[in-house]
């Protein structure tokens, strides 16, 4: 399919192996969370689940559970906080779009390539654990 609209999924793609549903996410979830956060040193990433969409937020945004900065943690979507300037946010797919990763691979990689950012993900405030600012209970 045409990717010429984001010459760095090329990359992605070359590194992943190939394009799929779930490369395609993380890919347009990390671009929409740098729009908003950070891609400092402060950054660190959340998720619930690792797989092609988190090798997809690896690569955007530098982070890595290697270097402590993609952290395991409950929740869906990945979360994105940036500790240098304490703010944050969490990416979830649209409920409604949940149901559209399973089914046509090729349909739905270009479905989560061409949405609008606020078409494809919901978004909230987030603060890390125990950060003690609203973040837990
Ligand atoms: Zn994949």
């Amino acid at each position: 399919m045409n990717t010429q609209a984001y010459p760095d999924l090329d990359l992605l793609v070359a590194s992943h192996g190939h394009l799929c549903p779930g490369l395609a996410m993380g890919y347009r979830a990390a671009r929409y969370a740098l729009k908003m956060v950070d891609r400092g040193p402060g950054l660190v990433v959340y998720s619930g689940s690792g797989g092609c969409p988190l090798h997809a937020i690896e690569m955007l945004t530098g982070c890595s559970r290697d270097s402590g900065t993609v952290i395991t943690a409950d929740g869906e979507g990945w979360a994105f906080y940036d500790s240098q300037s304490d703010e944050g946010l969490r990416i979830t797919l649209k409920k409604e779009l949940a149901g559209h990763i399973a089914g046509d691979r090729d349909r739905n990689t270009k479905l989560l390539l061409t949405l609008p950012d606020n078409a494809l993900f919901d978004l909230e405030a987030f603060s890390p654990p125990g950060s003690g600012d609203g973040g837990g209970v």
